[in-house]
């Protein structure tokens, strides 16, 4: 038997969550399984190092904020070990380049491409507890030390699982598992005894903090079963099962199974655009050609002046990238104006119950129109209905949605952290 452990950053806060911590993974090593833990950074020692950046430099070199990203994660692995030592266990920590993680260049945002776990493999054969810092890599073309993007702790747990063929990925959080809703948001959020990759795929993409989205991919790619738990208790969490489309939803009752919302985009309109063929080619070529993901897109019908309307969503830190793409081609293209917007928002319900019950829709928008709001935009997918909201509605659409949908449970949701990490 062989289990990856990740504990996040809420779980390793300070010296007494490590040494808690370190007390957990003994009893499981005990327990008889070989164990590697991938271990987050302490608290908010990422946004801290980043805020400390910024006051250095407006403007730092990626590699050399990927090198001191990294160190936060190494400091938590290596006091993890020392408490693993001191309860008479023996634990090694290593670097993710060291445990073999190997990524592309993208400083901040890496991909892994392959895993050589060598190191790792003879500890385990030692019988020693492996650490491995979490989110970082090292470049196979450069050398350098990489990170994997922002929670990605989860990502590394994933690939090392699918990588020792172990037999469970456990993620450790700071509430019982994955909720119906976020449930600092919704504390009548209810926890989710097994919810479907596919399902949990759509929250993350969605919005959803509690599993970083690439290792949902990875997961669902490799068939690695994850289970999301707390680590403050010993429930048993939430199960991430790998199903095939004919199988059933997790939750044979529920209509939808989640509520999901994300406050990172803006929306961009492109008004005055010429009702003519290519334009929205050519709009959308510029946003390509700026390296940019969009998400939602609404185009408003032809007015009176043969002229339209173009909307779309996007990632809020690459907004002055894309008005900036978009300015230089507004002659080219010919367009009148284009304006961001950053207070808007997005609620999505998820479920494979969606796929065979009929008037979800229906009441999804009776739900938003009863708590008093607006819809300026609609996307689906099989299993997935979003809308974006003004930011100030989205707290309310999101209570709404959980209550509309019977999703409200009688008993108030514990959060043991506070940050989600
Ligand atoms: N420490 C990193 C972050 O805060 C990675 C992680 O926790 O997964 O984003
Ligand atoms: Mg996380």
């Amino acid at each position: 038997m062989r289990v990856v452990q990740k504990f996040g950053g809420s779980s390793v806060a300070d010296a007494a969550s490590i040494r808690r911590v370190a007390r957990r993974i003994v009893d499981t090593q005990a327990a008889g399984a070989g164990v590697v833990v991938v271990v987050s950074a302490m608290g908010d020692t990422t946004d801290d190092l980043l805020d400390l950046a910024k006051q250095v430099s407006p403007n730092p070199p990626p590699r050399e904020l990927d090198m001191l990203l990294t160190a936060g994660e190494r400091m938590s692995a290596a006091l993890l070990a020392m408490a693993i030592n001191d309860l008479g266990a023996k634990a090694r920590s290593f670097t993710g380049s060291q445990a073999g993680v190997i990524t592309t260049s993208a400083h901040g945002d890496a991909r892994i491409i392959d895993i050589t776990p060598g190191r790792i493999e003879s500890a385990l054969n030692k019988g020693d507890i492996v650490i491995v810092a979490g989110f970082q890599g090292v470049s196979q073309d450069t050398k350098d030390v990489t990170t994997l993007g922002r929670g990605a702790s989860d990502t590394t747990a994933v690939a090392l699982a699918s990588a020792l063929g172990a037999d469970l990925c456990e993620i450790y959080t700071d509430v019982d598992g994955v909720f119906t809703a976020d449930p600092r948001i919704v504390p009548a959020a209810r926890q989710i005894p097994e919810i479907s990759t596919d399902e949990m795929l759509e929250l993350a993409a969605n919005g959803a903090k509690i599993l970083h989205l690439r290792c949902v991919e990875y997961a669902r790619r490799e068939n690695v079963p994850v289970r999301v738990r707390s680590s403050f208790s010993d429930k048993p969490g939430t199960l991430v099962k790998v199903t095939t489309n004919e199988e059933g939803p997790s939750m044979e009752a529920a209509l939808i199974t989640g509520v999901a919302h994300d406050r990172s985009e803006a929306k961009i309109t492109v008004a005055g655009v010429p009702d003519k063929i290519g334009e929205a080619a050519r709009i959308f070529g510029v946003i390509a050609e700026a390296d940019i993901n969009i998400d939602m897109i609404v185009q408003n019908v032809s007015v009176a002046d043969a002229t339209t309307a173009i909307s779309f969503t996007l990632p809020q830190d690459d907004v002055p990238k894309a008005l900036a793409a978009l300015e230089a081609a507004r002659e080219e293209i010919g367009f009148a104006d284009v304006t961001a917007d950053e207070t808007v928002g997005k609620v999505a319900i998820v479920g494979v119950g969606m796929r065979t019950n009929p008037g979800v829709t229906a009441k999804f928008f009776e739900a938003l129109a009863k708590a008093g709001v607006n819809i300026q935009m609609i996307s689906t997918s099989e299993i997935r209905l979003s809308v974006v909201v003004d930011a100030d509605d989205v707290d309310k659409a999101v209570r709404a949605t959980h209550t509309a949908f019977g999703l409200d449970s009688d008993t108030d949701a514990v959060v043991y952290g506070g940050t989600g990490r």
